[in-house]
């Protein structure tokens, strides 16, 4: 059973992502934005999407998830979501210092939509956008 919630069994995913108790750390860095981030099932999807879209951000932000969660399993010791986020963040900055890298920022989903043509005429869409595209196009 998971340490956290003692409500489901412990798969990975579970204690990373769907577990009660992990839901507010992800609501309150705005998980919603992402349309793929509650519905992909597969671990390793989940994660090379984050990686891809989020950056240092998410993977400090699941480290800090596990940490807690550990540490409320072993030492009883809780870590508030606050403090997750907190932490997570600085982690990241670091981590982006460390490397160069600048401060990765929350993106934005934006969906984009076309009209159709006057007739006799033909459109190439040039611009990146498609919907069910199986990668994620970028502005
Ligand atoms: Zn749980």
């Amino acid at each position: 059973m998971c340490g956290h919630c003692n409500l489901e069994p412990e798969f990975v995913l579970h204690c990373l992502l769907d577990c009660h108790k992990v839901h507010a750390v992800w609501d309150s860095f705005g998980a919603d934005n992402f349309a793929w981030f509650w519905l992909e099932n597969n671990i390793v999807k989940w994660i090379q999407k984050g990686i891809n879209d989020i950056g240092t951000r998410f993977i400090t932000i699941i480290w800090w998830i596990w940490r807690a969660r550990c540490d409320e399993c072993i030492s009883l010791q809780v870590i508030t979501t606050q403090m997750v986020m907190h932490r997570a963040s600085m982690m990241a900055s670091d981590i982006d210092k460390c490397y160069g890298v600048s401060a990765v920022s929350v993106k934005q989903v934006r969906w984009v939509s076309w009209v159709f043509p006057i007739s006799n005429v033909t459109v190439l869409n040039v611009d990146g956008s498609s919907l069910g595209n199986p990668c994620w196009s970028v502005p």
